[in-house]
């Protein structure tokens, strides 16, 4: 009798053990089945570790990128506008929809796990307008981004240097041409900001000093604070508020950031979400850094205007463009529009992820107001056709090279909600050089 009461309970336990391990099981099954599915040895959707199953698409149904004969977009400058939103054959730009989105391509479910032709992402970028952008950009470094910035629909995204994923180059360690290539400077890279950097100054400006729009400020070309001499281009003369920030004067710039201090300039970075990384999509943007100087110091003055070692992302830039022209709402910017089986069934269609709010909405009103009459005072609105513009450049000095050359804004058009920034690294002059290309692309998203 005893031994069978052993025996009942062995079994029992056995039993116990088996429920268990099923029950693991079917939960890691739940999570991670699409991890496993996306493992190149899974060969219903890998040939020789190369994924063989689902499509790319533009937001207009543009295919740029057939898994299953490894094809690419047909017209080579779409290809090398689009490569590093949708990635390269080996895998080297990992933020590529290839390599980033690789689970949503096989195609996995929990019913049916994964399906043999995978499936269809459609991108929320537009092949043509990418295509225009890269031709802008020419053989110069740099990237241009234009989002919907109440929808966070990415409309346009081009990195550069770039190349043919059908006619792969030959590129080797150093070779300066091909700098950086494999990164995507719009969603993971830093820069010097120089003068898009004001923005933030001004915001802090506008709510910790009252008396700023009653003050006029002097620039004789050069200022001196503690040991250094903080210039700019020529003496900009006797200005308001709204004109120091139209001409980019440092020298009052500098005496503002003085004035506030480190840590409130710090405050309005952070609260900006200059400093922060962003999920775009599923992928970890670069977090960009300020590094305010001591107090009264050079440093801090050439903090406030965006140079000694102040560092954006420009996606991060882009997004806080968005904010101030959605009255102080950031919308986070977004690449996938939908995913669908190959038979064109609705897998998945991602909404819109709204932020906390950046600035007062009244403070990012006056800013508004203030990146409009950049455009009206300096900028000339003939360059920019009908747009409704609110801007700011920046040239920002890096060492002896020649500066990078910045464009950043938004429209103030309900019917055409774009924000938008251009850098082009090295470019010189910002509103002539990355103006004119924002100028030309946004002119054409408008146009669609
Ligand atoms: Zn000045």
């Amino acid at each position: 009798m005893k031994l069978v009461k052993q025996r009942t309970l062995m079994i029992l336990l056995l039993v116990l053990a088996l429920l268990v391990g099923t029950v693991i099981y079917c939960a890691r099954y739940m999570t991670q089945g699409s991890d496993w599915a996306a493992f190149p040895s899974n060969q219903h959707a890998f040939t020789d570790g190369s994924i063989a199953s689902g499509q790319i698409l533009d937001r207009n149904g543009t295919l740029l990128f057939d898994a299953a004969s490894g094809a690419y977009a047909e017209d080579g400058t779409v290809r090398k506008a689009t490569l590093h939103a949708v990635g390269d054959p080996d895998g080297n730009i990992a933020t590529g929809a290839r390599s980033a989105f690789l689970s949503d391509l096989v195609g996995w479910n929990a019913i049916t796990g994964t399906t043999g032709s995978g499936h269809k992402l459609y991108l929320t970028v537009d092949a043509a307008l990418n295509q225009l952008a890269y031709q802008e950009l020419g053989s110069r470094k740099g990237t241009v981004a234009v989002y919907n910035y109440e929808t966070g629909e990415i409309l346009c995204m081009v990195s550069t240097p770039t190349f043919d994923p059908e006619n792969i180059p030959d590129i080797r360690d150093g070779d300066t041409a091909y700098e950086g290539v494999y990164m995507n400077r719009f969603l993971s890279s830093t820069f010097t900001p120089g003068s898009v950097f004001k923005v933030v100054t001004t915001a802090a400006a506008i709510d910790n000093l009252p008396d700023v729009f009653d003050r006029t400020f002097t620039c004789t070309g050069r200022i001196t604070i503690g040991d250094d001499t903080i210039t700019c281009p020529h003496a900009h003369g006797t200005m308001n508020f709204y004109d120091a920030f139209a001409n980019s004067c440092n020298c009052a710039y500098a005496q503002l950031a003085v004035e506030m201090g480190g840590d409130t300039l710090a405050q309005y970075a952070n609260t900006a979400g200059l400093l922060d990384s962003q999920n775009i999509s599923g992928i970890t943007t670069a977090a960009g850094s300020f590094d305010v100087g001591e107090a009264g110091s050079p440093q801090l003055g050439w903090s406030g205007v965006g140079q000694y070692d102040d560092l954006i992302n420009p996606c991060s830039f882009m997004t806080l463009m968005g904010a101030i022209g959605n009255d102080g709402i950031p919308v986070t910017p977004r690449i996938i529009k939908k995913e669908t089986t190959m038979a064109g069934l609705p897998v998945s269609n991602p909404g819109k992820d709204t932020g906390s709010r950046i600035w007062s909405q009244k403070t990012c009103e006056t800013v508004k107001e203030m990146m409009a009459n950049n455009v009206a005072e300096v900028y000339g609105q003939s360059n920019f056709g009908d747009l409704k513009l609110c801007a700011k450049s920046g040239t920002a000095e890096v060492g002896t090279a020649s500066p990078h050359s910045w464009f950043a804004g938004f429209l103030d058009d309900t019917e055409h909600p774009y924000a938008f920034v251009v850098l082009v690294e090295n470019g010189g002059g910002g509103a002539t050089v990355a103006g004119s290309i924002a100028s030309r692309v946004l002119q054409a998203a408008v146009a669609k």
